[in-house]
C-alpha cells in the first residue's frame, strides 16, 4: 500500500515539475519582459499643461523612471518606451501618428505580459481631480488589469470613486495586442493635484502605487518563487 502511494505521489510530482516546465518554457518564449512602461507624449509635444505650468510630458516620465526603478528592485523586467524628453519615433521631424505607431510597435514586438501608458489629465472645472485607469473596451486582460490597477490608485486618495473606464478610440489602447491600460495619474487642471503631482514625494507615492497594481496584475504573490 505504501509503496504504490509513494509511486503515486511520485507520478504526480513528477508531472506537476512537467506542466511546470512546460509552461515556463511558454511564458520565456511569449514574453521578452514582464511590463512595457510608456511614458506619454515627449518632446515637441508637451500633452497637458498645467494651471502650474508643469508639462505633462515631464510628468509622465518622471513617476515612469520610479516605476522602473521600483520594478527592477521587485525583479519585475520592464522596458520603457523612452527615458528621455523625445518623442518615440526618433526621426527628427516627429508626428503625432509617427509616435504613436512607435510605441504600438515597441508594445507588440516586446510581447510583455502589460504595457503601462502613463498620462496626466486635464478638465474643464478646476474641482475635478483623482486617477483613472483606462483599457480597451474589447480586451478582458485590459479590464482585469485596469480594475486591479485602480482599486491599487485607491491608496492615494481614499475618496477617489473613480472607476476604471472602457474606452474604444484611443490608439494605443486599439492597436497594441498584450493587455494594455493607461494610467491618467490626477488631473493637471486641479490646483491642489497639479501641485502634489509636481512634487518627487507625490510622484514617488504614484509610483508606489503604480507598481503595487503591477504587482497584482503579474499574480506576484502567487508565485512566491
Ligand atoms: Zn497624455
Amino acid at each position: 500500500m505504501t509503496g504504490a502511494l509513494l509511486l503515486m505521489i511520485g507520478a504526480l510530482v513528477l508531472s506537476r515539475k512537467l506542466s511546470d516546465m512546460v509552461s515556463g518554457t511558454a511564458i520565456m518564449s511569449d514574453h521578452t519582459v514582464d511590463v512595457v512602461i510608456d511614458a506619454g507624449h515627449g518632446g515637441s509635444d508637451p500633452g497637458k499643461v498645467g494651471i502650474n505650468e508643469v508639462k505633462e510630458k515631464d510628468l509622465n516620465l518622471a513617476i515612469a523612471a520610479r516605476v522602473e526603478a521600483l520594478l527592477e528592485k521587485r525583479n519585475i523586467s520592464c522596458k520603457m518606451t523612452r527615458t528621455g524628453d523625445e518623442g518615440v519615433s526618433g526621426d527628427g521631424e516627429q508626428s503625432k501618428i509617427a509616435d504613436m505607431k512607435a510605441r504600438v510597435q515597441m508594445i507588440n514586438d516586446l510581447k510583455p505580459k502589460l504595457a503601462v501608458s502613463i498620462h496626466q489629465n486635464s478638465y474643464p472645472q478646476e474641482e475635478v481631480k483623482g486617477a483613472q485607469v483606462f483599457y480597451f473596451k474589447h480586451s478582458k486582460g485590459g479590464e482585469a488589469a485596469a480594475l486591479l490597477m485602480q482599486t491599487a490608485l485607491k491608496t492615494l486618495d481614499e475618496s477617489n470613486h473613480r472607476e476604471a473606464k472602457a474606452n474604444d478610440t484611443y490608439y494605443l489602447l486599439k492597436k497594441t495586442e498584450p493587455p494594455t491600460i493607461i494610467v491618467e495619474c490626477g488631473f493637471l487642471t486641479n490646483p491642489e493635484e497639479a501641485e502634489k503631482l509636481a512634487g518627487e514625494e507625490y510622484q514617488n507615492q504614484v509610483a508606489e502605487a503604480i507598481v503595487s497594481g503591477i504587482e497584482v496584475c503579474l499574480g506576484k504573490e502567487e508565485k512566491k518563487n
